[in-house]
């Protein structure tokens, strides 16, 4: 695709050319006077002639190297490497990156995807690393699919994963670009593709989300526990053990709006009718917590919630039954508890009394 040409005639001036001084004080080499005479013009889509040197395009394309090294047939003749297809100013820059390794954030801008498809075809890989690097950052609705594409050819991985988020997050706005209506006609493939995509990265959002909520549950299970325990070991605001001197009542503790929210429950089951007949479901989860601490309580006598022992005992009499479920549900709790007391940062755990202030206990199912 690219290769050398050899000028036959003399019409070389007839087109435009830059010449050696304008070319140095152009890019301002840090010691213009001691660079030799250029060797070799890099020919442009608009007919620019760049004259340039092949020790220097050698030494950092090994592309170019290959081309300036092809033997030609008129030995006499002057070297022209045409690199075409792209604007003559995004040839420039390239060029100008040969021979400083820098490049500047507005030559990023207008050209990053002709310097992209450049410093991949000429193997440069530090001016592509740039290049995709800022491209990524420009990325907008109407030219992600067109962006993508470049990034599959150019075969820059970075740049198609950032493309392909970009998409899936934006999904119905990029669907009715031209870009995008361009590619399903073109590329049924890459359309394919993008669509699993997507659909991948949803089911991963929903696992992650359902995840989020299960620990959320166990927390706020766990949470309970250490709330039930502290009521019927210690007191709170209003309920504490029956031997428990009145006045020795504590003020809030500081899981209160669990506490609070077991408080009622206590209060509610101490006095409901349909407590024992399974007909209040009020009932039936204060029945539930006090059998999700009997399970994960590991004090054999001492423990002073109620009915831990009795259930303890009913538990071990059933241990051959199948309660898988329940297992889980008590293993699950009993690690967010750990969780909870040792590795939760402060944040967190400042965001999980909120949630646990919005539902209460009420929202407790288990
Ligand atoms: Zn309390
Ligand atoms: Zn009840
Ligand atoms: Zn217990």
């Amino acid at each position: 695709m690219y290769h050398m040409e050899e000028t036959r005639n003399t019409a070389a001036t007839a087109t435009p050319t830059i010449s050696g001084d304008r070319m140095s004080s152009h890019f301002q080499f840090s010691d213009k006077n001691s660079l030799p005479k250029p060797d070799v013009q890099i020919l442009t889509s608009n007919g620019l002639r760049i004259p340039v040197h092949t020790g220097i395009l050698a030494s950092v394309s090994p592309v170019l190297e290959n081309i300036i090294d092809r033997p030609h047939k008129h030995h006499s003749s002057e070297k022209i490497i045409p690199i075409l297809g792209v604007p003559c100013d995004a040839v420039s820059s390239f060029i100008q990156f040969l021979y400083s390794s820098r490049c500047s954030e507005e030559e990023l801008e207008r050209y990053g995807i002709h310097l992209l498809a450049l410093s991949h075809v000429y193997l440069v890989p530090q001016l592509k690393h740039m290049c995709s690097k800022s491209v990524g950052q420009r990325l907008t609705i109407e030219n992600v699919v067109d962006v993508l594409q470049l990034a599959r050819l150019c075969d820059s991985p970075d740049l198609y994963v950032k493309c392909m988020k970009t998409l899936s997050n934006n999904f119905k706005a990029v669907e009715k670009t031209e870009g995008w209506k361009f590619m399903q006609e073109n590329d049924p493939f890459l359309e394919l593709e993008i669509l699993k995509f997507i659909d991948e990265a949803e089911s991963r959002k929903m696992r992650t989300r359902r995840h989020r909520e299960e620990q959320r549950l166990f927390m706020e299970l766990s949470e309970a526990m250490e709330c039930l325990e502290h009521i019927c070991t210690e007191g709170c605001t209003a309920v504490g053990p029956s031997d428990m001197d009145p006045t020795n009542q504590r003020g809030p503790c500081n899981k209160f709006s669990t506490c609070e929210g077991l408080q009622f429950l206590i209060k509610h089951f101490a006095t409901c009718k349909n407590r024992v007949n399974g007909k209040c479901s009020r009932c039936k989860r204060m029945w539930q917590l006090l059998r999700l601490h009997s399970s994960i309580c590991d004090r054999t006598d001492s423990c002073r919630v109620p009915l831990c022992r009795q259930f303890k005992l009913k538990m071990n009499r059933q241990k051959k039954g199948d309660e898988t479920l329940w297992s889980l549900l008590v293993k699950k709790v009993a690690s967010a508890r750990v969780m909870s007391s040792l590795s939760l940062p402060k944040r967190k755990r400042e965001e999980l009394r909120e949630t646990i202030h919005d539902h209460g206990i009420r929202n407790f199912r288990i």
